[in-house]
């Protein structure tokens, strides 16, 4: 939580489905609400990829999703972070060998933080975002 608090401005967050069920943006929604409360910290998410600072992913890349996905990420200003939410973004998991997909997240677009779970607890997210809060920081010499 010291990193938050010294972070020197708010992080938004963008939320793409590239392929997920679902379930993993139940859990992103849980993440918002008044029991975690993550404005608090100046975490918010936004309806733009060009405000964003961090972009969440769920689920692995279908082929049609692929191309936007690709989109999407060139559109956010740097620098920026990208965090995979679930399993299914870091290894296709029980998806892996379906005709439809590209496979995971990272062979579409670079990765800089991964979330376990099927779906991931809302705290599990959360530390995922702080992880990305670091990293910028790093990345802006703050650190
Ligand atoms: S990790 Fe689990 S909950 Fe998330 S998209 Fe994959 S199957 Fe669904």
């Amino acid at each position: 939580m010291k990193s938050l608090r010294s972070f020197k401005k708010s992080l938004w967050v963008y939320h793409f489905n590239s392929g997920s069920c679902n379930g993993c943006e139940i859990e992103i929604v849980a993440a918002i609400t008044p029991r975690y409360d993550p404005e608090r910290f100046g975490i918010r998410l936004v309806g733009s990829p060009r405000h964003a600072d961090v972009m969440l992913v769920t689920g692995p890349v279908t082929r049609k999703m692929e191309p936007r996905l690709r989109r999407v990420y060139a559109q956010m200003p740097d620098p920026k972070m990208v965090v995979v939410v679930g399993v299914c973004g870091s290894s296709g998991s029980p998806f892996y060998e379906s005709y439809n997909l590209v496979g995971p997240v990272d062979q579409v677009i670079p990765v800089d933080v991964y979330v376990p779970g099927c779906p991931p607890r809302p705290e599990g997210i959360l530390y995922g975002v702080v992880k990305a809060v670091e990293k910028l920081e790093q990345l802006e010499g703050k650190a």
